[in-house]
């Protein structure tokens, strides 16, 4: 069976230094806020081009500290509106409605499944504060027309870099084009730690401390509460994990790329729809993801010759039960996506004989 992610595999890549890692902090005796941490934020923030990094517990931490910490600061109130992305993974949505925000949702373009800019300005009113843009499947969502409306109507740009740490955009990387970013390390993203951890990016100095208090609590000293607070940390293990990775994340991205060019250049199946690659530098290949109707039958005819795909996402957020007061909303590019995606497996350690052989099925496939 080739698997969708190995993640055994994944991580036997870099397992010496994994277990040394872990040997040392289990040794260490200090599990929270230590060295690791303070090295990883410094390389991690380092790597985007970015002024500050501040290690959180998760993905949805980093975008919901970043939305509250606005609020603390006057910037944003509650009942004020966020413009995201209608086809999203729902922690970009969670983020905002959490904080008594309200999510508008905009239709991506169908190819390239991020935000139709085109669209953004009309969704705008008085109440509009901010843009989250997501980066979906690793591909850069940051156009000139984005950054011109956020310049115009002076809205808070806020960068979804889950799925697309590396991405770059005009020469800088995803997580220091906006005011402010959140990146996951959920095991299976491209930098992935060995459980849950998370990060925000920026280069404003006083979000970041209003960020970093809020996330330990609301403390900036300890027992002195200046917010309330959660507690949103990144462990140390998981730092000292990250702080291995990362320093392959750059190779990881080359040897996603060389899958999904392959992916491009051999997959010749008229019932498929493969991605639109704006930038060459701009994508990360978090995922492969194809199009074509009555997906359910190619997924099926895969895993019956032993490959394993997954469908990124079933049900767009308007649609889900958790966000009944969305489902009224007309969005049928974001539905049709949808209904038709499916991602093929691509990871750094996917081998040129599998490849060949996912190529092989997927051209043979007929309806
Ligand atoms: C994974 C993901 C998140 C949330 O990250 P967690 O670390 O799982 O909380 C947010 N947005 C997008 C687009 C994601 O893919």
């Amino acid at each position: 069976m080739i698997k969708f992610l190995d993640l055994q595999k994944v991580n036997q890549q870099y397992q010496e230094e994994l277990k040394e890692a872990a040997s040392r902090v289990i040794d260490s005796g200090w599990y929270l806020q230590g060295n690791e941490l303070e090295l990883f934020e410094t390389n991690y923030a380092t790597f985007c081009g970015s002024k500050y990094a501040l290690g959180v517990a998760n993905g949805l931490d980093a975008l919901r500290l970043i939305f509250k910490a606005y609020i603390e600061m006057g910037v944003m109130q509650k009942g004020d509106e966020v413009i995201i992305p209608a086809n999203t993974y729902i922690a970009s949505v969670l983020a905002v409605t959490d904080n008594g925000l309200v999510p508008v949702l905009v239709e991506p373009t169908i190819a390239t499944y991020n935000l139709d800019t085109s669209k953004l300005e009309r969704a705008i009113t008085s109440k509009t504060k901010a843009i989250l843009t997501v980066h979906l499947y690793g591909q850069n969502s940051v156009d000139a027309v984005m950054l011109a409306i956020c310049k115009k109507y002076n809205l808070k740009l806020i960068e979804d870099s889950a799925q697309s740490h590396g991405a770059i955009y005009n020469g800088k990387v995803m997580g220091s084009i906006g005011d402010a970013t959140g990146h996951s390390f959920y095991p299976g993203k491209n930098l992935g730690a060995l459980g849950d951890a998370g990060a925000v990016t920026t280069n404003d100095e006083a979000l970041f401390q209003v960020i970093k208090a809020l996330g330990n609590y609301g403390s900036i000293k300890k027992y002195e509460n200046k917010y309330k607070g959660l507690n949103s940390r990144l462990d140390e293990i998981q730092a000292a994990f990250l702080n291995v990775k990362l320093k392959y994340i750059n190779a990881d991205i080359k040897n996603r790329r060389m899958v999904a060019n392959y992916y491009l250049n051999n997959i010749k199946n008229p019932l498929i729809t493969l991605p639109t690659v704006l930038i060459q530098d701009g994508h990360v290949w978090h995922l492969f993801v194809i199009r074509l109707k009555n997906r359910e039958a190619l997924q099926n005819y895969l895993l019956e010759n032993g490959v394993q795909t997954l469908i990124h996402y079933p049900i767009p957020p308007h649609k889900q039960m958790a966000y009944t007061e969305l489902s009224d909303l007309n969005l049928p590019i974001t539905e049709k996506i949808h209904q038709e995606v499916l991602s093929l497996p691509i990871s750094a350690v996917l081998t040129q004989d599998e490849l060949v052989r996912i190529v092989e099925l997927v051209n043979a496939y007929k309806q």
